[in-house]
């Protein structure tokens, strides 16, 4: 796979950037293999920058993509609670922003199996999605859902149809922070929004949240920049856009690590009714010399992790990790010890014999955890951890037996 350097910041195009993180040989996120392939996977080495000045945090390389996604399956559309948060959220930006208005158009970009354009729909919009997935595409249609197959850029606005020339919402979830030129995005985005009420709501992993769990596992190929409210109301600002909302949807209601945000146009009707939005970043993230630190504490928190499944396997006993998606396959990457772990269990697997990139340990269904029991898990979906404790109960598995990555890395595990 091609990796492209770049030479300059993604947001201002400034040239001093300071690098402060290196995870290295890191491998994609989704790039399970047959065992038998096993080291011929790609790995890369992740780095983390920061701009001098416009304080972005960001990689500075790309890895060229299109196959990948093509093939790419994770969904988040299969839990409850994700399928609660899209009808939230369809429901309180139509309330908030746009009711009474008839004919609503929403177009999301990386709009995955279809499942929150869904929630638009059953409240009456006009739905389309675009989406890279040959796999989530042919899903979204499945549910009535029209979706284009294919990687968003800016040119492919002029491939929409005659009634998507001008929207009323453009929408991301987890897929603006997947764009290696995001300020393009939103200047394209923006030619398309209706001028007198778009609105684009993007919802992107959190940076203030990240550091404060010590989250490495976040930062990923896939990831092109790392935002908080400070600096994507900078983001935002530079092309005209005015971020009105980072709470639509409650934060208890929202995914574990969300920096959920309302833009529209500047000179829009509606960034006249609602005042702009404020930073709620605290302004260590503001200091350059702040990052560096951060560095330490996530090389602790890899060792807490290793500490842990080392303690766990030396006195006999066995443990599996839960969630295959990229926290936990990122998680592993960096981990000595994750080739101790007897598997990881995800509900949706893949597919048969096959291992996680670079630790190389199983990726099994849930069954497994009946047919070959371990004595701890460790989950790396944490956000899920109730609805998969309840659903583990079943096969005789106690809440004790559960540890949240997040407890694990700061050494809060009761092992
Ligand atoms: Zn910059």
């Amino acid at each position: 796979m091609h990796v492209h350097t770049l030479t300059h910041c993604r947001i201002c195009s400034g040239q001093r950037r300071r690098r402060f993180l290196h995870l290295p040989e890191m491998p994609l996120t989704d790039d399970f293999i047959p065992r038998e392939r096993f080291g011929q996977e790609f790995r890369h080495d992740i780095d983390v920058f920061i701009c001098e000045d416009c304080l972005t945090v960001q990689t500075q390389h790309d890895v060229d993509m299109g196959d990948y996604y093509e093939d790419y399956q994770y969904a988040v559309g299969a839990s409850p609670s994700a399928s609660r948060f899209m009808r939230l959220l369809a429901g309180h930006l139509l309330s908030k922003y746009l009711a009474g208005r008839k004919g609503i158009k929403v177009l999301e970009v990386g709009s995955g199996d279809g499942g929150q354009l869904l929630a638009f729909k059953e409240l009456g919009c006009e739905v389309l999605g675009y989406e890279p997935s040959t796999l989530l595409t042919r899903a979204a249609i499945c549910k009535g859902i029209p979706t284009i197959q294919g990687l968003f850029t800016a040119g492919s606005i002029n491939y929409l149809p005659a009634s998507f020339k001008t929207v009323d919402v453009v929408m991301l979830s987890y897929t603006f922070d997947h764009l290696p030129q995001p300020r393009e995005f939103i200047a394209a985005a923006q030619s398309i929004l209706n001028p007198d009420h778009g609105l684009l709501v993007i919802e992107v992993h959190n940076l203030q949240k990240i550091l404060e769990r010590q989250e490495y596992c976040l930062f990923e190929h896939e990831h092109s920049i790392y935002l908080t409210t400070a600096t994507a109301l900078a983001l935002a600002a530079r092309e005209r856009m005015t971020i009105i909302d980072f709470d639509l949807v409650p934060e208890a209601d929202r995914r574990a690590n969300s920096l959920l945000f309302v833009a529209t146009p500047s000179a829009s009707r509606l960034a006249g009714q609602f005042p702009p939005a404020k930073s709620t970043a605290p302004p260590e993230l503001g200091n350059l010399n702040f990052y560096a630190g951060q560095a330490e504490l996530i090389k602790g928190g890899i060792a807490n992790l290793d500490t842990f499944v080392n303690r766990i396997t030396a006195g006999g006993k066995r443990i599996a990790g839960y969630g295959a998606g990229g926290r936990g396959i990122m998680t592993m990457a960096a981990m000595q010890a994750a080739s101790k772990l007897c598997y990881v269990v995800d509900k949706k697997p893949k597919g048969v014999g096959l291992v996680a990139p670079k630790s190389g340990v199983p990726l099994v269904g849930i069954p497994a955890l009946k047919e070959s029991p371990v004595d701890e898990i460790l989950v790396f979906s944490f956000g899920y951890m109730k609805e998969i404790q309840s659903e583990l109960a079943s096969f005789g598995y106690q809440p004790r037996q559960f540890h949240s990555l997040v407890d694990v890395l700061a050494g809060r595990a009761s092992q």
